[in-house]
């Protein structure tokens, strides 16, 4: 849970910023001296600090350096205060604090802030999950950035000497921070290969280098940012984070995507393919078969005297019927077959590389185990009929008619069975 610490001897502005975590989840510890304040932070988690300038033991401005000077931790500062002084101001940004709030500012502005802070911590939340790999041949800038990975308690980096020694360990990182020149395979020489083999990692490069050119050049071959060296620890971070923060929401991007994708071709009740889904694929498989000379066959189902299964025992026993028919559809195919809901309770079942005889036993299958289907209302039965066609030089449309034809028949001769042509 996301802490906040706050020093305030205002007992007004703690019920503020008290019913602010609240409404956000966040835990709130509220101190009025500095004092009090350091022993929570060398006791507690705290992911932020708020302070007024004015405490009971004096003002804040050496409980900003002290944690600040920190070597252990970093955990970010805001002045939350009335002073609107732009000389103060300067003072504590010059100290390094994150941001200064006035107290003028309503309890929706002071709610937006924290919002911007906790989701920044997010980032190095999800930051702490990814994989980081280091590539760089000098031992003191490993060091560094260990150091600096160690201050924010990210514990999932690797670190490599050369590009050779990278690449032969198989593993692929969501971010890799490649310094530029090194002994043998070079910086950008990696940045290629990464981007060549389709990577859409985070590379960063460091380097000693801040020629405009070189810069320049390294960003258009695929780098997504370049950091010169020596780096402010902060700085680092922060631009760390902005390009994990773009990679994380293109990845999003991509499962939503994906996912509306899928939504798209999928029937909402059974989880099978739509019917304009199945029809495209019916299309797409009778080019594959006119291509290759293979034979193709499709059966189209529909169960017996459903209206009366709805009419006994509702609706929404109906839909659930619908949803077990569809199971069974879907795990008694193989994978490369295709089950679609054509209609309202009729489906459609694809095979490819199948002759009638093949799609036969298919058939066979499905009918006896729709039969089999049982429920604690004791009377209940069902059962399936279906239509089952080889593939002849049929147009999609042909060969649904033809399907159909024979489904007809199979209800004419009594139901629970399947016709074939
Ligand atoms: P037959 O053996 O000749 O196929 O008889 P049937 O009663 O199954 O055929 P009919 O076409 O007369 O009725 C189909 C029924 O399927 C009517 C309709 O209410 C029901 N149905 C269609 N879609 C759904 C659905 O999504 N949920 C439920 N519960 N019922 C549906
Ligand atoms: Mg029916
Ligand atoms: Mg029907």
């Amino acid at each position: 849970m996301y802490s906040i610490l706050h020093l305030e001897t205002s007992s007004l502005y703690r019920k503020i910023l008290s019913d602010i975590s609240e409404e956000l989840n966040c835990k709130y510890i509220a101190v009025d001296s500095c004092e009090e304040a350091l022993k929570i932070v060398a006791t507690e988690n705290i992911d932020l600090i708020l302070t007024a300038m004015e405490l009971e033991d004096g003002n804040s401005i050496s409980f900003i350096k002290k944690i600040n000077e920190s070597e252990s931790t970093s955990i970010p500062i805001v002045v939350f205060t009335g002073n609107d002084s732009a000389e103060d101001r300067r003072i504590m940004f010059d100290l390094g604090i994150i941001d200064y709030i006035s107290k003028k500012s309503t309890p929706e502005e002071i709610k937006k802030s924290i919002i911007a802070y906790k989701s920044e911590d997010e980032i190095s939340q999800k930051l702490d999950k990814l994989k980081i790999a280091v590539c760089d041949d000098s031992s003191m800038d490993r060091f560094i950035l260990e150091r600096i990975f160690k201050m924010y308690s990210i514990k999932t980096a690797d670190f490599y000497e050369s590009g050779e020694e990278l690449f032969t360990s198989g593993k692929e990182y969501d971010i890799y921070i490649v310094d530029l020149i090194l002994r043998k395979m070079s910086g950008k020489s990696i940045i290629m290969k990464l981007r060549s083999s389709g990577s859409e990692s985070v590379i960063i490069t460091i380097s000693g280098i801040d020629h405009f050119k070189t810069v320049s050049n390294v960003l258009m071959i695929g780098a997504d940012d370049y950091i010169t060296k020596p780096f402010n620890n902060e700085l680092f971070m922060a631009r760390l984070k902005t390009n994990v923060r773009s990679y994380l929401l293109v990845k999003q991007l991509e499962r939503q995507s994906e996912e509306l994708k899928k939504m798209s071709v999928t029937d909402g009740l059974t989880q099978v393919y739509n019917h304009k889904f199945i029809l495209e694929r019916l299309d797409q498989e009778i080019h594959k078969t006119r291509r290759h000379a293979h034979k193709l066959s499709i059966i189209m189902f529909d169960i017996d005297h459903f209206k009366s299964v709805n009419d006994t025992y509702g609706h929404q026993f109906g839909d659930v019927i619908l949803r077990k028919v569809a199971e069974i559809l879907m795990n008694s195919v193989r994978d490369i077959d295709i089950v679609g809901r054509y209609g309202g309770e009729e489906f459609l079942v694809i095979l490819p590389e199948s002759s009638s005889e093949e799609a036969m036993v298919v058939a066979e299958r499905i009918r006896l185990r729709v039969l089999k289907v049982k429920s604690n209302k004791t009377e209940f039965s069902l059962s399936i009929s279906g239509g089952l066609v080889e593939f002849d030089n049929h147009t999609s449309a042909t060969f649904v008619k033809d399907a159909d034809m024979l489904l007809y028949k199979a209800k004419q001769n009594g139901r629970n069975r399947i016709e074939i042509m």
